[in-house]
């Protein structure tokens, strides 16, 4: 019995593991690879297994890193089970079909440069069919996956629906228990619980690792922020314009300036969520009440913390263009995260310029984005062709990961330990995925000072569990 390490092993995409087991395989995740497009194209484009080979999948969560390659594998023939908490399902309806969306003008594009003609990675068809084949479950749980392997999901806190996932797989008289971490989240976040670490411990645990090396700034100091930036633009009458993902980022910060509209922090000002895709993905959110974090005093106290009247979503392109030329003060926030996509570019080409406004940066921002060069304050930036003269305020935000800081990812693991303790299980390997090398070395030679064995597995790598 062993797992293979096929996918963000020493990377943060394309998260994919192999459990070889009683004669099975079963895949944990099949994301989609990022990062520049030649070579993660040519990593996608390659199976993990032969398909007829795989006897089930186990996804963590909704994420295209994690989820992105099913519909791949669908298209060439995977024909069994995917399981999944229901929540995750329902977000992959809408993930799935905008990932198929990005390949198609992928493809497009690379036509108009004057490449050859190559297939999209999967089409909308492939998208619907892999959601087709999702079995969803409930946290807490067993789950029969194929005969002597059975599985429990129990919540990450990293977004609505993830799980880290327990696997247990009988071999004679011995029962071995695998813990998959999925993306582990943060307590204290908006809308959805805490990370619920596994209890009845491990003999094997693979987790993340984005953040192995840095802690970030507290959540509740990221609202007290965001409303003071809201405000300041207000008084100068300017727009606060907000490059957001729409699965998870835009839902928090809505629900964090419906929390500080309550409590009068901030101005009546229109705030516009410019996104189909956030729109979509926010009516799952409410089809998921049941799994928000009841603990918090907006889910306690009103139907919907998602809707406020002062919040608008804008679903057409014609709505869209109208807030280029609408004065301010107001809110926009739209995708894409990182500013190299989507309608956050049309108002930053309006709206870089103007000192009366804020670009206000929550999320990550890779090398070579818009996104950097805006937190780098660049002086000129380059919007669809045109240089913007960067002129508008910038203020970054860190308090609004979704991952854990090294900080949480040990108090996980710890808690995971003690769960083993009790149990009379003891971990015997860790093994680190879902980070780059830096931050998994540093995190690897803590967690070692602290009398855990790991290791951080390449590409293709195997270890026997
Ligand atoms: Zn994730």
């Amino acid at each position: 019995m062993h797992i293979e390490f096929s996918g963000a092993a020493r990377e943060v995409t394309g998260s994919c593991h192999i459990l070889h087991a009683n004669g099975h395989r079963i895949l944990l995740d099949c994301g989609l690879f990022q990062g520049r497009r030649a070579a993660s194209r040519e990593k996608n484009e390659r199976l993990p297994l032969p398909t007829s080979d795989i006897s089930a999948v186990l996804l963590s969560h909704a994420h295209i890193d994690h989820a992105g390659r099913l519909p791949f594998l669908v298209k060439h023939g995977y024909t069994g089970s995917i399981w999944t908490t229901s929540a995750t399902r329902d977000l992959c309806a809408v993930m799935l079909a905008d990932s198929a969306n990005i390949q198609q003008r992928d493809v497009e594009f690379l036509a108009r440069h004057g490449r050859d003609y190559v297939e999209p990675l999967y089409g909308l068809n492939d998208a619907v069919q892999a959601v087709d084949q999702m079995i969803g479950v409930p946290y807490d749980r067993w789950l029969d996956i194929v005969p002597g392997v059975r599985a429990m999901y129990t919540d990450a806190g990293h977004i609505l629906g993830s799980a880290s996932i327990v696997v247990e797989v009988k071999e004679g008289s011995h029962t071995h228990r695998i813990i998959f971490s999925g993306d582990i989240g943060r307590d204290d976040q908006p809308i959805i619980r805490d990370p619920s670490p596994p209890t009845g411990g491990a003999d094997t645990v693979l987790i993340e690792s984005t953040y192995g090396n840095r802690d970030h700034e507290s959540v509740a100091g990221a609202r007290a922020h965001l409303a003071r930036v809201v405000r300041e633009t207000a008084k100068r009458g300017g727009k606060v314009l907000i490059p957001a993902f729409a699965l998870g980022r835009t839902q928090e910060l809505v629900y964090d300036l419906h929390e500080l509209w309550r409590a009068e922090e901030i101005p009546e000002i229109p705030i516009f969520i410019d996104s189909p895709l956030a729109l979509d993905a926010t009516t799952v959110f409410k089809l998921h009440h049941n799994i928000f974090d009841r603990t918090e005093s907006l889910i306690q106290d009103t139907a919907d913390p998602l809707a406020f009247p002062l919040v608008k979503f804008t679903r057409n392109v014609e709505e869209s263009k109208q807030l280029n030329v609408r004065h301010g003060p107001m809110v926009v926030i739209a995708a894409s995260g990182m500013a190299e996509s989507g309608r956050i570019l049309h108002h930053l080409l309006h709206g870089a310029s103007d000192p009366r406004n804020t670009i206000l940066m929550v999320g990550f921002a890779a090398e070579h984005t818009l996104a950097r060069r805006i937190i780098e304050r660049q002086p000129v930036l380059r919007v669809f062709g045109t240089e913007v003269p960067l002129a508008a305020q910038v203020e970054v935000l860190n308090g609004y990961s979704a991952h854990g800081d090294r900080t949480e990812l040990k108090a996980w693991l710890d808690a995971v330990k003690a769960g083993g303790i009790k149990a009379r299980r003891e971990i015997q390997h860790v093994h680190l995925v879902h980070g780059e090398s830096s931050s998994q070395d540093a995190f690897a030679a803590q967690l070692r000072a602290d009398g855990y064995t790991v290791d951080a597995p390449e590409p293709g790598d195997t270890r026997p569990v």
